[in-house]
């Protein structure tokens, strides 16, 4: 799960990592009074939206007036912003933070992710910050520095302060650097963060070590226990198809392509949608139903599916297990009556009652394109497609 900015920098300052004054607006009427309140002389305007790359966007805004920043509000706010990361539609602005302006005199870059190869959180941190540092990672690496964190001990002071004086934090502002870097590993590890990133970490010209920027993404299967978290959460910013799958507890992940497919378990949905591409097609989707695959459930997969304009065949592969065939059957056709189904349905099954499941399938009347292998099943649904 992802989260703004601005609440990013609330969790921050929690756990004592110094951020900017700033008032998060949903709306541009309360710019002005934001504006007041913070004071100047220098604000800053920043559209708040899942994504990086924003100023180069076009959704950072320095101001020197109040009325500068009305200017900026108006323009940012509902605008169609398109980063790096959200790819060409963009993705529109509904929420502002209105920020202090600092007075950058070197911008840092630092990180936290949970590194597979070492099972532990390792510290990235460069001396090269700001918005350009995807290029420093391809095209000078031997300028981020990684340093692997004990579960144990923790973010120690010694590795703190060795790596702020290696991106080049002046002596005299490596106490400010230690208690910001010790700061952001702890709000990683109490909020069962998957990714905290400061870009960038700034010097000020009066040597004080400020995050300027938050990205925080936590993982989805530890939100049970941080209600805090959940509370950040904004559907906004979210695949509308992948929220309405989350309701009907289906792992439902959307995809440029034009087939849909309905599986069960997430391993056989992969090789599914690899299958599918191997045969020239494209996946619309990830859906994997689930071991216990309701009638129910399987008619919102297909609605949800249905709902996507690029969407021209479907594949359902099933593996029979605890599921039974006969049970996926009667839950495809009540599905397909349900919606109308317009699109060809390439359905294949196998497994516990697989040939009772065929028999509803073929004596149900609708024009369901049957499949024995993965391979005819791929097959049959990437031509259907074209
Ligand atoms: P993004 O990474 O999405 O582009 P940032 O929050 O990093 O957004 O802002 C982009 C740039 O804008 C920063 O690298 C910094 O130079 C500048 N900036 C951001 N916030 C402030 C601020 N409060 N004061 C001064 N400059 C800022
Ligand atoms: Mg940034």
């Amino acid at each position: 799960m992802k989260i703004h900015e601005y609440q990013g920098k609330e969790i921050l300052r929690q756990f004592g990592v110094t951020v900017p004054r700033g008032i998060p607006c949903m709306s541009v009427d309360e710019v002005e009074a934001a504006a007041k309140e913070l004071g100047g002389p220098v604000w800053v305007v920043k559209a708040q939206i899942h994504a990086g790359g924003r100023g180069k966007g076009g959704g950072v805004k320095v101001a020197k007036s109040i009325e500068q920043v009305k200017e900026y509000a108006n323009q940012i706010m509902g605008m169609q912003l398109v980063t790096h990361q959200t790819g060409p539609e963009g993705q529109k602005v509904r929420r502002l933070l209105i920020e202090e302006g600092a007075d950058i005199k070197k911008e840092l870059y630092v990180s936290l992710v949970t590194d597979r190869v070492s099972q532990k959180v390792v510290l990235m941190a460069s001396s090269e910050g700001g918005m350009d540092i995807e290029e420093v990672a391809h095209s000078n690496p031997e300028k981020i520095h990684n340093v692997i964190i004990d579960p144990v001990d923790g973010l120690t002071d010694a590795q703190a302060d060795d790596v702020a004086a290696k991106i080049g934090v002046p002596a005299a502002s490596i106490p400010a650097a230690r208690k910001n870097l010790q700061g952001l590993y702890k709000a990683y590890w109490e909020t069962d963060a998957s990714l905290a990133e400061i870009n960038p970490l700034i010097l000020t010209g009066d040597g004080k070590v400020i995050a300027l920027d938050a990205k925080f993404n936590f993982d989805s299967n530890a939100l049970f226990r941080h209600p805090e978290i959940v509370a950040y959460r904004d559907l906004d910013e979210e695949d509308p198809a992948e929220v309405e799958a989350s309701k009907f507890d289906l792992a439902y992940i959307s995809l440029d392509g034009n087939i849909g497919c309905l599986v069960n378990g997430a391993g056989l949905a992969m090789a599914t949608m690899d299958t599918i591409k191997l045969f020239g097609g494209e996946p619309a989707n990830f859906l994997d139903v689930g071991g216990g695959a309701t009638t129910e459930k399987v008619t919102e997969a297909f609605k949800i599916m249905l709902k996507n304009p690029e969407l021209k065949a479907i594949l359902v592969n099933i593996f029979g297990g605890i599921m039974r065939c006969d049970v996926i059957a009667e839950g495809v056709i009540a599905a397909s009556k349900a919606v109308s189904l317009k699109v060809p349905l390439v359905v294949r099954m196998k497994g516990t009652n697989e040939d009772l499941g065929k028999k509803l399938l073929a004596d149900s009347g609708l024009p369901i394109i049957s499949a024995d292998s993965m391979e005819e099943a791929a097959q049959k649904v990437v031509a259907a497609a074209k």
